[in-house]
C-alpha cells in the first residue's frame, strides 16, 4: 500500500494535470485506487495545505465535490516571446540599474499584452507575482 505522503503527491500531480476542468473527487480515489474514505482525506489535506481548492457539485443526485489546483505551471510557450530573451540590454538589465524591468517599457507592454489575456497561458498566481511592483 502506497504511503499517504505518495498519493498525496499522485493526486496533486493528477489535479494540476486537469488544469482548470478540475477532477471530481471520485474520479480522483478511482484514479488514485483508493477508498472514497482515503480520497477524502488527501483531498481535505491538499486543501488544507493550501495546493487545491474544492467545489461543491451536484452529480448523478449526489453532492460531491471537484477539485482544483491552486497553481498552475506556465508554459514555455507563455515566455516564448518575451522581449527580454532577444533584449540586447539584457546583461545590463538590473532592478537597482537605470536600466530595469521595474521602467521597462518593451516588458511593460508585453506583460499587458493580450497573451496574458490567456489564463492558460501563465499560472494565475504566476501572473500575479509578475505583475507585482515590489
Ligand atoms: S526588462 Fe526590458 S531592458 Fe530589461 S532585459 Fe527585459 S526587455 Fe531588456
Amino acid at each position: 500500500m502506497p504511503k499517504r505522503n505518495d498519493l498525496e503527491q499522485k493526486a496533486l500531480q493528477f489535479v494540476i494535470a486537469k488544469g482548470r476542468e478540475g477532477v471530481l473527487q471520485s474520479e480522483l480515489w478511482r484514479k488514485l485506487d483508493a477508498s472514497s474514505r482515503e480520497g477524502s482525506r488527501i483531498a481535505i489535506k491538499l486543501e488544507e495545505k493550501g495546493l487545491v481548492h474544492r467545489t461543491k457539485e451536484l452529480r448523478d443526485g449526489r453532492w460531491t465535490y471537484r477539485l482544483f489546483p491552486n497553481r498552475l505551471p506556465a508554459s514555455i510557450e507563455s515566455i516564448a516571446d518575451c522581449p527580454c530573451l532577444m533584449c540586447p540590454d539584457n546583461q545590463r538589465c538590473d532592478p537597482t540599474t537605470p536600466i530595469s524591468p521595474k521602467t521597462c517599457g518593451r516588458l511593460t507592454a508585453w506583460l499587458l499584452s493580450s497573451k496574458l489575456d490567456d489564463p492558460d497561458a501563465i499560472g494565475e498566481d504566476n501572473l500575479a507575482q509578475s505583475m507585482d511592483p515590489r
